[in-house]
């Protein structure tokens, strides 16, 4: 790996543009210097870290500032390197990805289930920028690949975490090479058995598999030609390992099952060629019902396109076939990072030509809503798919999903309502703030709880989360002294009756206008009995109530048949 490589790299992606290679090499060097007295951990100079992330990145097309920062993503975290001083030489954008990466970079992550989604959204939210995810991913990746130099607990808990989080992540951009290679370097450190009987299982039949396809090839290279489709290629494609893991798990383990273990791929020009080539493979090869699967028309969440079939093809055997565009193809590989690739003039693409081509673009605007009024494509990117949404996390680094606008009140009942009714106030970033502090996404809120502290009527002009304020409302009503006081007498009454349309009816009405609550009515079913159960907080309302029940038409005779009140 050497500096020379990058320069040709960004120098084909720019079209030779001098101020993009000046800047590439500029961060390089500066990258350099800072980690001068760093080594990895396998006793390599440190650079070799950085350098590989930005030539992940320029295989991406990525633009030169994503480049430069990527270059650049550790000297905020690992060196003496200031913000400041930067900002002086790389200037704000290439600062604020830096920074981004080295924000994200700190947290913590807790495989606890559910919190995992949680997670990833925060990542998403917090990097502002979706490059400040490339980043990340590139540097992952390289991680990753580096991974056998460190201890073996740090490699399953970075290892888990990859599956867990970023591999995930890329998937949702799209990009779906780098999401399959994250996978596979993943698994031997997450499912180290499971991952050597793959491998011996796999190894003949990849054999096999590829010997086979290679047979199919001519025959369908003919059929296409002759119906006047010359222009495509068709590529081999073996599952990666993880993923086929992952699909073997659903189909017990059974390889029989699995179709697309080595797949064909057939890349055309054209969606009318697509469609056009489905058919020509279902004239040679009998379709299996239920596998042809449309993705151009219906694509999948995350803008992956493809035409999808499995045949009975070649001596019979299920075969699975792809078949896509180019475009469509690029994407599915590169995801959203196909999108800053360079035109020929050196430029980005801009929003409306990008537009047309991609889906997940228009997806992403979908996500965003609303953009912000500015045809700039970069500017586009910003990450807004959270908008009314924060991520904040505990002292212990778990994440709090909150809405925007929430305050430590919310995020103490949030975490429990016994926090929240005894919360007595609240740091922010170990800074004491007020009840009413909005809070920002990444920041950590630690609640300060008082025994005997209870929850103030105010606190629901500024509670954000209908929790918080059911919670503040429901402990304000039963904890009050007048309910609460010792002369809380619960009542039963026994009301013989004449049964009439309505009796019912009037007798709820009654409570009602006498303010009481019935807590339970229960009819004897063998005789004109009801019981009718409340609480009374003064016994006195008690002779009121029972004249006016008295008066109601039916209604015999009433006897008070649990009672303190003597
Ligand atoms: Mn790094």
């Amino acid at each position: 790996m050497e500096l020379k490589n990058l320069l040709e790299k960004v120098n084909q992606n720019t079209g030779g543009d001098p101020q993009a290679i000046n800047l590439i090499r500029r961060a390089y060097e500066f990258a350099e210097k800072a980690h001068m007295k760093q080594k990895r951990e396998s006793g390599e100079n440190y650079i070799i870290h950085p350098f590989a992330a930005a030539l992940t990145l320029t295989k991406l097309n990525l633009d030169t500032n994503t480049i430069a920062a990527a270059l650049l993503h550790d000297v905020l975290e690992d060196t003496e390197v200031i913000p400041q001083e930067l900002e002086k030489e790389f200037g704000k954008e290439i600062t604020f990805l830096v920074q981004g990466v080295s924000k994200i970079s700190k947290i913590k992550y807790k495989g606890t289930e559910h919190r995992v989604e949680n997670l990833r959204k925060m990542i998403l939210a917090m990097a502002e920028n979706i490059r400040v995810i490339l980043i990340k991913l590139a540097d992952r990746l390289h991680n990753m690949e580096t991974l056998n130099f460190l201890p073996v607990e740090k490699q399953r808990r970075i290892a888990l975490e990859t599956l867990e989080i970023y591999a995930p992540l890329a998937n949702r951009l799209g990009m779906g090479e780098l999401k399959g290679h994250l996978e596979d370097l993943a698994f031997p450190y997450v499912y180290p058995q499971e991952y050597q009987w793959l491998l011996k299982e796999t190894k003949d039949k990849y054999q096999e598999r590829e010997k086979y396809l290679e047979n199919v090839q001519p025959i369908l290279e003919k059929a296409l030609r002759e119906e006047g489709i010359n222009d495509f290629q068709i590529h081999t494609r073996a599952k990666h390992y993880y993923s086929l893991f992952k699909k073997l798990q659903k189909y017990d383990m059974d390889f029989g099952k699995i179709y697309d273990l080595a797949a064909l791929r057939i890349i055309v020009s054209n969606v009318e060629q697509c469609y056009l080539v489905l058919g020509i493979l279902h004239k040679l090869w009998r379709p299996l019902p239920g596998r042809i699967k449309d993705y151009i028309a219906l694509p999948k969440p995350n803008g992956y396109q493809s035409l999808h079939t499995t045949v009975f093809c070649l001596d019979g055997k299920m075969t699975e076939f792809q078949i896509r565009t180019q475009a469509m193809h690029e994407e599915a590989e590169k995801g959203i990072a196909a999108h800053w690739a360079y035109s020929e003039g050196g430029k980005p693409l801009s929003g409306a030509k990008v537009d047309e081509r991609f889906t997940w673009v228009r997806q992403l605007k979908e996500w965003q809503k609303e953009l912000h009024g500015s045809d700039e494509f970069l500017d586009s990117l910003k990450i807004d798919f959270f908008k009314d949404r924060i991520f904040v996390l505990t002292p212990k680094g778990d994440v709090i999903d909150l809405p925007d606008g929430a305050t430590p009140v919310d995020f103490a009942y949030q975490i429990h309502s016994d926090i929240g009714n005894q919360c007595a106030g609240a740091k922010v970033n170990n800074k004491m703030v007020a009840l009413d502090y909005i809070l920002n996404s990444g920041e950590v809120v630690e609640i300060i709880t008082q025994k005997n502290k209870k929850p103030s009527p105010s606190w629901l002009d500024f509670a954000k989360t209908n929790e918080a304020k059911n919670r503040i409302r429901k402990y304000l009503n039963i904890t009050s002294p007048k309910i609460k006081s010792p002369t809380i007498f619960p009542i039963e009454l026994k009301i013989s009756y004449q049964d009439r349309v309505g009796l019912l009816k009037d007798i709820s009405h009654t409570f009602y206008k006498e303010k009481i609550n019935i807590n339970s009515v229960e009819n004897d079913k063998k005789a004109p009995f009801i019981y009718i159960r409340f609480f009374l907080s003064n016994k006195n309302f008690l002779t009121a109530l029972l004249t006016k029940l008295k008066q109601i038409k039916g209604i015999e005779e009433i006897e008070i048949k649990k009672s303190r009140l003597d």
